[in-house]
């Protein structure tokens, strides 16, 4: 099926909108999902109104922050999303495994349920953009992941921060509770910091480990 799929020139200078309309019209409202960390309200925003009906995921790992769970609440409310949690397999309990082994800890919370989540899929929509740090630096707008066997779209790639700001204030968008007290990137709470002016957005999470990605795009 996407194997052949021929990934147009130029998906880099399209609005993030636009990038949503050609994946839909390649692969079907059916065959798309979106992966929302929900720390900002732009990558749903963004989705729901170009693909109305589109599937959105939130991984539920168990350790979200009380306050990502409102802002997906409100989200889900206010822009009426079709939002879909996917937890962990039911053996996997709340435990102590971020503080011995992130790896394992991310691997039955993230990259598990993230496999179950797009299972059936040809695309996969994220919000990894080239602005969240050196790690993303060459992000593409839409890359054949061999490994997962989809499409990968990432429509905000090309995003800077200004742009998120600017589309957030346009669009008169909720902003997440934890941006104002200095998280510039909300994952599990265990396992984030707010970060120091200057420092990367991503800095703050899994910090003092090697760790910079959870295995859902690295
Ligand atoms: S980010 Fe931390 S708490 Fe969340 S799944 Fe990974 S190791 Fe576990």
């Amino acid at each position: 099926m996407t194997a052949s799929l021929a990934i147009p020139r130029g998906l880099d200078d399209l609005h993030p909108a636009d990038v949503l309309r050609w994946a839909n019209d390649q692969f079907g409202l059916a065959n798309l999902v979106v992966t929302a960390s929900f720390e900002d309200a732009v990558l749903v925003h963004v989705a729901a109104t170009a693909v109305p009906g589109i599937d959105i995921v939130l991984l539920d790992t168990q350790y979200l922050f009380a306050e990502t769970e409102w802002f997906a609440e409100e989200l889900r409310t206010r822009l009426d999303l079709n939002l879909r949690v996917v937890h962990p397999l039911a053996e996997v309990q709340p435990d102590n495994l971020w503080q011995t082994d992130i790896e394992a800890c991310c691997h039955v919370r993230k990259v598990e349920p993230l496999a179950r989540a797009i299972a059936g899929k040809q695309a996969w929509v994220t919000g990894v953009r080239r602005a969240d740090g050196p790690t993303r630096a060459n992000a593409p707008v839409a890359v054949y992941d061999i490994g997962r066997g989809l499409v990968k779209i990432n429509p905000l790639a090309t995003y800077s921060d200004d742009d998120m700001a600017l589309y957030t204030q346009l669009h008169d968008l909720p902003i997440h509770p934890l941006i104002d007290k200095g998280y510039a990137s909300i994952g599990c709470w265990p396992c984030t910091r707010p970060v120091a002016p200057g420092e990367d957005k991503r800095a703050g999470r899994w910090a003092g480990a090697a760790k910079t990605e959870c295995g859902l795009h690295g």
